[in-house]
């Protein structure tokens, strides 16, 4: 067993707990340790390439652009103007997400799809060129390596004495435990309450809140297929679609600008379904449902992409199983009354008041958790204070 001390743990290696780190590091704060259960940062972002490896790498060629969203795809400038901000600080290139020409919407079984005039998103969705990863990567970027812990999951939160003693372990079973004033839970709530041990316990309306809370799209799946070019601009199709036959319910065009012609959609088969049903049992229906609404030109993706974000135990529970298509409502972030009190803030994305479960909401959470931290001065005082 390996005993390490820091003033602050970031319990997670997604956007909110990364977004912390950098908020930290920007203020001078650099006694703080990023423990993230996975073997790669990003958590809900993945972002993935042709030649199938992470995008973890700056866009720099029109090939490291080819990076294709199987988490979130959009963020929303005119509206969330903090992580616009903060994209525009990482310097991270953008553009809006391709909805020219028409939308197709296939009604009923054995019919053909019908196309009508598409919508364009207001405010418009934008894409991350290279890719949601870049945001991660970019964030990493700022980071000292040796602050971040990926392959350690977090398995027991305990107050002793003045501190918190954090429990992680390995893939190999090694415990390591780090003693700090305070933690940061980039997790999404109901991940914590029901995956953490706390001793003591949370009080009961915290754990029940935070167990209440879905996680948004941990129900969800996605399906990519990718293609030499976006052949259905050609036939005045924007790669919008609906559907009522499935098994993708929306589909999306997905393209690179000037490469790739790429289509996603969200499975409409719900969660516990598609546990009876085979990853290429999937690919084939999702393919055959490509073929039948956009046409024979669609029969032989370059490259299929497929993620079941349900089956993902670092993001979804057995409640998440079932979705609710709501966006939760954001629980309290910190215990108000007992030992916990000023030991633990929920800081991942579902915490977030404005943007719960989006992005933004991780950015909004995650400087809130950190201003709050500088509020309550933490026993050792930051550096910045003394
Ligand atoms: C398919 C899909 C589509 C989406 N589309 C959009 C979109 O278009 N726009 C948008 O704004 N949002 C979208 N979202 C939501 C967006 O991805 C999330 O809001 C955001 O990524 C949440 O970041 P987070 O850091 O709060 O949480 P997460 O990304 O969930 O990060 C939590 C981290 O904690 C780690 N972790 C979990 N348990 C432990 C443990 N015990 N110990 C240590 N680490 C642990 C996880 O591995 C993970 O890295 C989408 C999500 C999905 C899945």
């Amino acid at each position: 067993m390996t005993m390490n001390s820091a003033r602050i743990a970031i319990i997670g290696g997604g956007l909110s707990g990364l977004y912390a780190a950098y908020a930290l590091k920007q203020q001078g704060i650099d006694d703080y340790v990023v423990l993230e259960a996975r073997n790669v940062l990003g958590g809900r972002i993945v972002s993935v390439q042709t030649h199938d490896t992470m995008a973890f790498e700056p866009p720099s060629s029109i090939l490291e652009r080819e990076s294709f969203d199987l988490g979130p795809s959009w963020f929303w400038p005119d509206y969330q103007p903090q992580l616009h901000r903060l994209v525009q600080e990482l310097e991270l290139a953008y553009y809006e997400q391709y909805e020219s020409g028409h939308m197709l919407l296939e009604q009923h079984a054995g019919m053909p799809p019908v196309a009508m005039s598409g919508y364009d998103s207001s405010p418009a969705s934008m894409r991350i060129e290279g890719g949601m990863a870049a945001l991660i990567t970019a964030l990493s970027r700022h980071l000292d390596a040796g602050h971040v812990k990926a392959g350690l999951a977090v398995k027991c939160l305990s107050v002793e004495r003045q501190k918190v003693a954090v429990t992680c372990e390995d893939s190999f079973g090694q415990t390591t435990i780090w003693n700090v004033d305070h933690v940061l839970l980039a997790l999404p709530p109901r991940l914590a309450a029901t995956s953490i041990t706390f001793v003591p316990k949370l009080p009961g309306e915290v754990s029940r809140s935070w167990e209440a809370t879905s996680t948004w799209m941990a129900p969800h799946a996605k399906y990519f297929a990718v293609y030499d070019k976006p052949f259905w601009r050609n036939q005045g199709l924007s790669g919008q679609a609906r559907s009522r036959v499935g098994p993708m319910g929306e589909i999306h065009d997905a393209s690179i600008p000037g490469g790739k012609g790429a289509l996603f959609g969200f499975l409409g088969i719900p969660a516990t379904t598609r546990r009876n049903i085979s990853e290429n049992q999937l690919k084939d229906l999702c393919r055959a449902q490509l073929i039948r609404m956009f046409g024979e030109a669609a029969i032989k993706p370059e490259v299929e992409f497929y993620k079941d974000w349900s089956l993902e135990a670092y993001t979804a529970t057995g409640l998440d199983l079932d979705a609710s298509g709501h966006h939760a409502i954001a629980p309290m972030a910190a215990p108000n009354s007992g030992p916990w009190t000023e030991k633990i803030t929920g800081i991942a994305s579902e915490w977030s008041q404005q943007f719960p479960g989006y992005l933004a909401g991780a950015i909004e959470a995650a400087a809130l958790g950190v201003q709050a931290l500088q509020r309550r001065k933490l026993p050792h005082q930051f550096d910045v204070d003394r």
